[in-house]
Formats: structure tokens, sequence, C-alpha cells
């Protein structure tokens, strides 16, 4: 029987780690991977650290050459080739060499299409001026250093608040350029719901990036040696170089042109083993649409960890293992002038959109470890779940330190199909110094799992008329005068039990504190005399997230 031969489109994150998988799993096939870009397995994820200097050495980024995967792996990596087109019933692709212009055919057995996905860049006015980029592959990220070398730039507009571009703008500071991120909705990191990213943005106003949100770009001109940004509102920035990152569009051109089947998200349409409609074609990574587990819906999720695992699979569907992918459910992390910024599963607005009905959220601010070791810093949480069964849907996490920990084991806990009950009794690392006998991710789970048990009742602030309800605030008399919310009347806790008298039966009672947690001793011990209370969660802090800041009074 004649070996088997392998080919691949695309060399990065889903192309190599297919071709070095099915080596592991198939010693005799033949393995070529074509990329038309100078570098097979680069960092796309370094790129921005390489822009802002962190990374300084470019070969840093170069995570592995054609001459290792020859070496260690057998497998032939042909850089500069382009694959045009596929014929599908010949079973062949056509490659051009891009530096001779020589044009060839490649048979195959099975191909693996891993292209991943260009970033948009909008037929606006000017939009090819130079000056204005984007980041993909090591060279656009050279060029920007270039640019910002020569020209002795000295600030930066990015069109674009979502991973990439809050990145970019954290490494352009790093640089010493004065920066300006517009975008068209109102808040920044879109994925998140918005009084989640309200902390960032503040966090981003305080390092010096300036905001421009809820305003989309018109086009782009220049003036005076310097690039303008020209939005909808009218307003106009000036900027010695812009940067593009308002998301990628899969790259489905080879796909369609094949007849493969393409969903309505725009992606390529795979199964559970990432096989296209085509039996002898896979597709992974940023180019195919995945199923979203939280929702059951159709998506696309251009991150390196799914990537990375779809390549692999289609590995093991072609040397014949049955191994299947369980869909996304988009948990990443970025990090913004020492925050970092997580989530994992559905956010509100995601839920929304595919009309889910029937969730709850819980905010919570609790300490990254033990309040009384030195350093604790807060970690502001939402989590979301599911009021009837206490699933849990989707969490999000905004904070100095350890966020990446506790949207990780909630994405384990998501992935398991994990309950609120589940979260409430995980059994996590605790020492002082790395987190809390009760862990954050203890205590979402407990206030959630309180809330579904009717032990008691959450409400949410933004679903509370506070002119018209009776707002309690159990906090000190001090936290109280620092501000609160217009129209609160003060009991703390520790009098509650004293002046019970003062609180009227006939109406139900909105209680808050700093975090939540005293309001819930409040509740408990309210609702156990009689009273119909409600805690307001995640507190006062949690309504400083929410509230325009005209809403807080202070005596
Ligand atoms: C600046 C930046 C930062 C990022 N940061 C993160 C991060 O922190 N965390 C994270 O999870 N993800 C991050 N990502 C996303 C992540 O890099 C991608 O999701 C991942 O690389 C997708 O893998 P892929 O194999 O689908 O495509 P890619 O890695 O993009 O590889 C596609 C390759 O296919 C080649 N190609 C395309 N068409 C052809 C053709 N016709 N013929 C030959 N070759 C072709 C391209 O040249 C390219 O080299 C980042 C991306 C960028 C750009």
């Amino acid at each position: 029987m004649s070996e088997k031969k392998i080919v691949i489109v695309g060399g990065v994150a889903g192309g190599a780690s297919c071709a070095a998988r099915c080596r592991r799993l198939d010693e005799s096939a033949r393995i070529l991977m074509l990329d038309r870009g100078p570098h097979v397995s680069f960092a796309n994820c370094g790129l921005p650290y390489y822009v802002g200097g962190i990374i300084d050495d470019e070969s840093k980024l170069l995570i592995a050459n054609p001459a290792l995967f020859k070496d260690r792996f057998n497998i032939e990596a042909r850089t500069g080739n382009e694959v045009l087109s596929i014929d599908t019933a010949a079973r062949e692709v056509e490659v051009k060499e891009l530096a001779s212009g020589r044009l060839y055919r490649e048979p195959y057995d099975a191909l693996v299409l891993s292209p991943g996905a260009s970033p948009v860049r909008p037929p606006l006015p000017g939009i090819d001026l130079p000056g204005i980029f984007v980041v993909r592959t090591v060279p656009d990220s050279r060029r920007i250093r270039e640019w910002i070398d020569q020209k002795n730039a000295k600030s930066a507009v990015i069109i674009g608040a979502g991973f990439i571009g809050l990145e970019m703008a954290e490494n352009l500071v790093l640089r010493g350029l004065s920066v300006t991120i517009v975008e068209m909705l109102n808040q920044v990191m879109p994925p998140f719901d918005p009084e989640m990213a309200r902390p960032i943005q503040e966090h981003m106003e305080r390092h010096g990036v300036k905001l421009a949100l809820g305003d989309g770009v018109a086009g782009f001109d220049s003036a005076a040696g310097q690039l303008v940004v020209n939005t909808q509102s009218g307003a106009r920035h000036t900027a010695d170089l812009v940067i593009l990152a308002i998301g990628v569009r899969p790259e489905t051109a080879l796909a369609k042109a094949a007849g493969l089947q393409v969903g309505q998200r725009g992606g390529i349409r795979v199964d559970e083993q990432m096989r296209t409609s085509d039996a002898r074609i896979w597709a992974v990574g940023d180019a195919v649409e995945v199923r979203d587990l939280v929702t059951g819906d159709w998506t696309l999720l251009a991150l390196a960890g799914p990537a990375n695992r779809q390549g692999r699979i289609a590995a093991d569907a072609i040397c014949g293992r049955n191994s299947k992918f369980c869909g996304v459910q988009g948990t990443a992390v970025c990090g913004i002038f020492g925050l970092t910024v997580a989530g994992t599963g559905a956010s509100e607005k995601s839920l929304q959109r595919a009309s889910v009905t029937g969730y709850e959220t819980v905010y919570l601010h609790p300490s990254n470890h033990a309040g009384y070791y030195p350093g604790a810093k807060p970690i502001n949480i939402k989590l979301i779940f599911r009021k009837s069964d206490g699933r849990i849907l989707g969490a999000q996490a905004v904070g100095e330190a350890d966020v990446d920990k506790r949207i990780d084991v909630i994405a384990t806990a998501i992935q398991f199909g994990g309950t609120v009950f589940d979260l409430e009794e995980s059994e996590l690392c605790y020492a002082p110094q790395f987190g809390g006998a009760k862990d954050p991710v203890n205590y979402a789970g407990m206030i959630a799992a309180n809330s579904i048990r009717g032990d008691v009742l959450l409400a949410d602030w933004r679903h509370v008329p506070l002119s018209d309800s009776f707002l309690l605030d159990v906090r000190d008399p001090e936290e109280f005068e620092t501000s609160h919310v217009p129209g609160a009347i003060n009991l703390p806790l520790n009098r509650i039990r004293h002046r019970l008298a003062e609180l009227p039966r006939d109406r139900e009672l909105f209680i808050y504190c700093g975090v939540g947690q005293r309001g819930y001793y409040a509740a408990r011990l309210l609702s156990q005399k009689g009273f119909r209370v409600k805690n307001l969660s995640g507190g006062y802090r949690t309504y400083r997230l929410l509230a325009p800041a005209n809403s807080i009074a202070s005596s």
C-alpha cells in the first residue's frame, strides 16, 4: 500500500499542530505544509509585544522553522508558497511559488485547510494611505516598528477596542506614543458586558489612553504630514500612525472556490472531526465555524487554543482516530497596564442575542488572596447561570492579580457542564498569599446557590427602580457619608437588631453594603424577622460600575 500524502495549507497555529500530530500518529505518511508567508509556526500572539519592545528579538517569535520541521518530524514545510486553488475531483492543489512565480500542482490523499482569518480593512476613503497598518504577521509588526522609528512617531490612533486593539494600545504607550482608541461601540472589549468594561476604560484613561467610544470611522486623510482619522460624529483625530484592529474575517476564498460548504457566520462548515463537506478535506482554526458550547449556535472564534486543538483533532481523524471537537466557549484573557481582563462562556449580551432567557447574574468583588496578607487586590467578577438548575453559562473578571486563575476554573466547570453548586464545593488551592479558605470561585458559587435555594433573594441594580424603592444601606456611617445611592437610608448591620421598628413591613427592602456580604447577613437576619428583602448583588461597588457618576450622593 502506498504511503498517505497529507497536504496542509497554512503552517501556523492550526496547521503546524495538525502536521506535527499527523507525524506522531503516522510515521509513514508524507506530510507537506505550505504557507505563503515567510514563516511557519510563528507567535502571532506575541506580535503586539514585539511592537512594544517587550520582545525585542524578532527571532524569539519564530517558534519553529522549516529545518526543524524536517529534522525533528520529517515534515516538509514550504514557506513562500501560496495555494491558489483546490481541484477536489483530481485531489490536487494548485500552488504558486511566490519568489519565482512558478505554478505547480500537489496531489493529496488528505487536505487540511488552516488559512486563518484576515484583518478587516473596510473600503473607507483613504484606507490605503501609508502609515495605516494591520497586525497579523511578523512583517506587519516589523513594518510598524520601522515606521515608528523612521518617522519618530509620537502619536497613534487605534481603530477598535478588542483584544488586539487594547494590547496594541498598551505597547504603543510603552514606546512613548500618545494613543487614542476609536471604537464604534460605547465600550471597550466588545465581548464583555458594558459594566464589566467600565473599570478597564477607567484604567486605560488613567494610563493616558484617550478613548473615543461610540464613534465609527468614516475615512482617513492626511494633513501637515500626519494621518487624520475622520469619524462618523465629525471628529478628526490626527496621528503619526493608525492601527486597524476591527476584527478578522475567516479566509474562505479557497474553500468557497472549491465548492466546500460555508456557514451563515461566514466560516468553513465542519463536523465534529473538523471534516468539511468534502470527505478528503479538513479545516481548522480561525477559518472555520464552530459550535458555541453554551448557546449551541454556530459561531466564529479567532483564538489560538481552539485552533491548536482542532489541528490535533483533524490529524486524529485523518489517521483513523475518533476524537471530536466539543465546541468553544470563548475563554480569553488580556493584560492591559497591569490589569487582567478575562472571560469565559456567554456574556449577557451574547445570551440576549441568542434569545436565551431564564438566567441570573451575580456580581462580587473578592480579594485575590486573604485580605490580611499584604498586597491583596480586588477582583470584579460577574457570574451568569441558569436559574432553573444552576448551570454555569459564563463569567467575566477584571482585576490586578490572579484573575485568569479564577476564569480558568470556571471555564473548566462550564466545559464539564458544571453548576454553581459545583463552584460552591470546588476544592481549590489555599494559603494566605494564594487565595482564601473560601476562594473567590467558591464565593461566586455560594452567592448564586444561595439565590437559587431562596436563602437570600438577589436584586440586580439595573432592574430596581432606585427612586421608588426602599433602599437600605447597611454599611457603617462613615462609608455612607463618603458616598451613597441617592435616597438610601443608612442603618448599619451591627445596629439592625436594635432598630427593627424603624423598618417598614409593608414594603420590599432593597439592601446594599460595600460588596454584598454585609447585605447578605442583613438580608438573612431581616427575612427571618418577617421582612421582605432583597440583597443588591455586588453592593455599592457594583452600583459604581453601573451607575453614571451623577447618581452618586455624598453627605
Ligand atoms: C496580533 C495578534 C494577537 C493575538 N493574540 C492572541 C492571544 O493572546 N491569545 C489567543 O488565543 N489568540 C490570539 N490571537 C489569535 C491567534 O493567533 C489565532 O487564533 C490563531 O493563530 C489561528 O490559527 P490558524 O492556524 O487558524 O491561522 P494562522 O495562525 O493565522 O495561520 C494561517 C496561515 O495560513 C497562511 N495562509 C493563508 N492562506 C494561504 C494560502 N492560500 N496558501 C498558503 N498559505 C496560506 C497564512 O500565511 C498564515 O501564516 C492573536 C492574533 C493576532 C493577529
